[in-house]
């Protein structure tokens, strides 16, 4: 017997018809009923189309209601969503078209003509769709959770991004994980400044569903706007990564957030200790989490309860979920593996990164962590970028995570470099807020780094090489040198 559940959208339709949806900076509200209906309607349109059951329909849109309306038209149809990330080149665009057997294009009316010279036989904006007329097709009426609903591409971080294939459990059960860490309240309200082509997004659009929350929509993460938002809206929990904490807290200065602000949602990448500290202070309530695109969301967050006490920690495995550490770096690192009805069933064609991931339902990570010994998580970096000097094992965060807490440092990039006695030497790029010099950078690492973990070099940059889901891309660090 295959697991179905009634269709999420119809019936949070059904419990709280007139309950938003989606609200927008400039105060549009959908509620559930007008997104089940927009929804439904877009469906019969793309049927017109041509789209149908299994069809692989991609999406590339900057955060707008059109682009909801469309993921949730194509699970009424049983197709396929492919999110691809606006920040692309046409050329990456084209390879993941490619990859994922992509036949349908759907795209904001702003980036249709961008999108007309990808290879792709049919591309129509989201109002070219509103245009066509509706064709009777029997939607669906309930969801089989095995059954594929999106695939999102990595971020290509660590080499070539992977497909991502989620089935409607994986999200189902990412939106269950998630409520049972953090509670659900009858007024929560989440905010989105991370777009929905990232798993982050998507996920909370889902969960906005599937809860009967509404989600506050941006286009894009705007210091002022979000601030504002957070002030004024109501808003109880907001997405966040490194980036916006940092930016939100010297908007913040002396006042503080309403009490109504619960969760500010910390993923995607690894936060700096200076950082949770400074949101501790200014009481702003930062959760650690830890996941990926082949987790669905996050899949081990700390919990509020122990948000004050294990700061520095994503915390535990959602309920779900489970997690273990293998294949040792050393005595107390090793790499984590996560297992749980969220986690991808595999990448879409690609049998060796399958192979390579996928163990016994164990997802590798190809991060490096460890538990402490009550058992929650503490993320230390990514195996590939490890530096090992000397047989030691050095963690690039670890020393990037410290030069951030300089003052005059805006950012920091640190990865290894050839070195005929210790065989690897971390090397450390920086980006200056303030001036400042060597020396100075030097005697600040001196009684907060063992000597081993010092940089041997500095190179002062005016950016750090970054990927489209603007992460640090570490192997291009010396390679920018040589430009
Ligand atoms: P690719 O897999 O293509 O190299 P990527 O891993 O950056 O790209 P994402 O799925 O967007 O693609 O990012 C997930 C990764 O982000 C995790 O595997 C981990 O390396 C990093 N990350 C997420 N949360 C944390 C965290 N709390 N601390 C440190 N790193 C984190
Ligand atoms: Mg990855």
């Amino acid at each position: 017997m295959t697991d179905t559940i009634p269709h999420w959208l119809s019936k949070q339709a059904d419990l709280s018809p007139s309950h938003p949806a989606i609200e927008l900076d400039d105060g549009t509200i959908v509620t559930f009923s007008e997104l089940k209906e927009s929804s439904q309607r877009f469906a019969r349109k793309l049927t017109h189309l041509g789209v149908e059951k299994g069809s692989h329909v991609g999406i590339l849109s900057t955060n707008q209601i059109p682009m909801l309306i469309a993921i949730h038209a194509l699970s009424y149809l049983g197709a396929v969503g492919v999110l691809l990330n606006t920040r692309l080149t046409n050329e990456e665009l084209n390879y993941q078209l490619k990859d994922a057997n992509v036949s349908f294009l759907l795209t904001s009316v702003l980036l249709k003509e961008q999108a007309s010279m990808l290879d792709v036989e049919i591309t129509q904006s989201f109002f070219d769709i509103e245009a066509l007329p509706e064709k009777e097709t029997p939607l669906e009426t309930e969801i089989n959770l095995e059954a594929v609903f999106t695939i999102i591409y990595t971020s290509g971080t660590t080499g070539f991004p992977k497909g991502v294939v989620h089935t409607y459990g994986n999200h189902w059960w990412s939106a269950v994980g998630s409520a049972l860490n953090l509670g659900l309240q009858k007024h929560d309200k989440w905010l989105i400044p991370l777009p929905i082509f990232h798993v982050s997004g998507l996920s909370t659009s889902i969960k906005s569903v599937i809860y009967g929350m509404p989600i506050y929509l941006l286009e894009k993460f705007d210091t002022k706007t979000v601030h504002n938002a957070l002030m004024e809206k109501q808003i109880t929990i907001v997405s966040v990564v490194t980036m916006m904490v940092q930016r939100l807290l010297d908007e913040l200065s002396k006042a503080s957030y309403p009490k109504e602000l619960r969760c500010l949602l910390l993923g995607g990448g690894p936060a700096p200790k200076a950082l949770l500290e400074r949101a501790k202070e200014k009481n702003v309530p930062v959760f650690q989490s830890y996941g990926m695109t082949e987790t669905a969301s996050q899949i081990v967050t700390l919990s509020p309860m122990d948000a004050l006490e294990k700061l520095g920690s994503a915390g535990k495995p959602l309920f779900p979920a489970r997690l273990k550490i293998e294949n040792q770096a050393d005595a107390q690192v090793g790499e984590i593996f996560v297992k749980g009805p969220m986690v991808t069933t595999g990448y879409y064609n690609n049998k060796s990164a399958n192979e390579k991931s996928i163990q016994e339902g164990w997802l590798a990570t190809g991060d490096l962590g460890y538990l402490d010994e009550e058992g929650y998580l503490y993320v230390v970096d990514r195996r590939n970028d490890l530096i090992i000097s000397g047989g030691e094992n050095i963690y690039p965060s670890e020393i990037e995570g410290v030069l951030s807490g300089m003052k005059q440092i805006k950012e920091a990039g640190v990865t290894g470099r050839k070195d005929e006695t210790w065989g690897q030497v971390p090397v450390a790029f920086i980006v200056k807020g303030m001036e400042v010099s060597m020396e100075e950078i030097k005697a600040y690492l001196q009684t907060r780094l063992a000597k081993y973990k010092q940089p041997k070099e500095f190179y002062f940059v005016k950016e750090l090489p970054r990927n489209a889901a603007n992460k640090l891309v570490r192997n291009r660090l010396i390679q920018e040198l040589n430009k």
